[in-house]
């Protein structure tokens, strides 16, 4: 069976072709710059790679686009768009409808539209993909993997915010949490390392968003992003927890909501501290040059994340295995390194060779033997999770 995993953004459109139940990527791709002069669009797959620079005005056209290529007959990777069995939908707000994967009806469309209130940014672009998929593909299953699903599992006390309860009950504000696929894919294959189905997992996902998550025997009971994907720990341009009352404070000195959410969502984070750059390699070899507001960035990121890895060890109790993951933990050990420092009594045992030798972007055990808590450095796959709930929907 051959599954399509699209992950539809505002102006791009990222896809795997799998080859299910064999787990195989017989093709991916990504087109960019949707909506401008100069869309860009790459695709590999076996008979190699096709390339592209023009004006892509839609996602319909993007969607039409990456099947053409698919079927392309010199370089693409399946006969007919018929080949195609299902497709996978990453959408990122299910609010408190989804719990888990779901093949794609009317009424799923109409929630996701609902939850569009709470994901502005990303639900629309989430459901042009859908839309066009149905279009083009409308022989192939179609289902929608939420960013939130995982999370359902949270209990009143990790979710509620301590404000007046109708706000709840109103508008439905509580925490929901993110990269909810991935902090699944690598708490799994965590249970599987360490042999034991009903770990206890504290997974850490530090890509451009970060956010950490707490998973007992299975089940996500505290996760450190909110309503939205701002609260919780620092990231390349988020600012993660603050104290609310500076928003206030900057209205009362003339900033709008919208130039505020504009600060914190997209200046904030490792480049509002330092200045420079959102991107933690750019961070580290100005910090090597002596840039002074790198180091800071970077202290404060390694430094809020150890202080969420040590409440989580306080929420979670017993716990078996930390895992690091996303772009940052796969493949830095310096924020490894020093955001575990300090941790030993905590049962945080960092094998500091292990960590510093282990391969960029490779699996790894990291911690010392006999370390209470075990450490890997585990490669997500959020498009493999998605292409898996696709087949087994599809099965059905
Ligand atoms: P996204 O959340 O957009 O998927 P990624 O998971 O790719 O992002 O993570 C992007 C972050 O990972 C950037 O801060 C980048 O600097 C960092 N990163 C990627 N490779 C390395 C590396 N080899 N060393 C340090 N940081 C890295």
């Amino acid at each position: 069976m051959k599954i399509l995993v699209i992950n539809s953004g505002s102006s791009s459109i990222k896809y795997q072709l799998f080859e299910m139940p064999e787990e195989k990527v017989i093709a991916k791709g990504l087109l960019e710059k949707i909506g401008e002069e100069d869309s860009n669009f790459i695709q590999k797959s076996e008979k190699g790679e096709l390339k592209l620079k023009k004006k892509i005005p839609d996602h319909e056209t993007g969607i039409n686009l990456i099947l053409a290529m698919l079927t392309s007959r010199d370089k693409g990777a399946v006969k007919s768009v018929e080949d195609i069995d299902g497709v996978g939908h990453r959408v990122v707000h299910g609010g408190e409808e989804f719990t888990a994967s779901v093949s794609i009806t009317t009424q799923v469309v109409e929630k996701i539209r609902k939850y569009a209130d709470l994901a502005p940014l990303h639900n629309p672009p989430n459901l042009m993909g859908i839309f066009a998929c149905q279009k083009s593909l409308p022989h192939a299953v179609q289902v929608a993997s939420f960013d939130t699903a995982f999370h359902h599992s949270l209990p009143p006390k990790a979710y509620l915010y301590p404000i007046p309860y109708e706000m709840y009950k109103k508008y439905e504000i509580r925490k929901y949490g993110f990269h909810g696929t991935s902090h699944l894919y690598v708490a799994k294959r965590a249970a599987v390392l360490l042999n034991k189905p009903d770990a206890n997992v504290i997974t850490c996902h530090l890509g451009n968003g970060c956010s950490i998550t707490a998973i007992e025997k299975g089940f996500s009971v505290d996760t450190s992003m909110g309503l939205t994907p701002l609260e919780g720990l620092v990231m390349g341009t988020r600012c993660g927890d603050i104290d609310p009352a500076i928003t206030f404070h900057l209205m009362g000195k003339g900033y709008s909501g919208e130039e505020l959410n504009n600060l914190l969502n997209k200046k904030s984070g490792l480049l509002g501290i330092s200045g420079s750059s959102n991107d933690m390699r750019n961070l580290i070899a100005a910090q090597e040059n002596g840039d002074e507001r790198a180091k800071i960035a970077i202290d404060i990121f390694c430094y809020r994340l150890k202080k969420y890895i040590g409440s989580y060890l306080a929420a979670l109790g017993p716990t078996d295995a930390l895992v690091f993951t996303g772009g940052i933990g796969e493949n830095n050990a310096m924020v490894r390194q020093e955001s575990l420092k300090g941790l030993e009594q905590l049962g945080i045992w960092l094998d500091e060779q292990a960590n510093s030798g282990n391969p960029p972007g490779q699996e790894g055990l990291i911690s010392k033997e006999g370390s209470p808590v075990k450490v890997f450095v585990i490669p997500t796959n959020e498009e493999l999770q998605i292409a898996r709930d696709t087949f087994a929907i599809a099965q059905k």
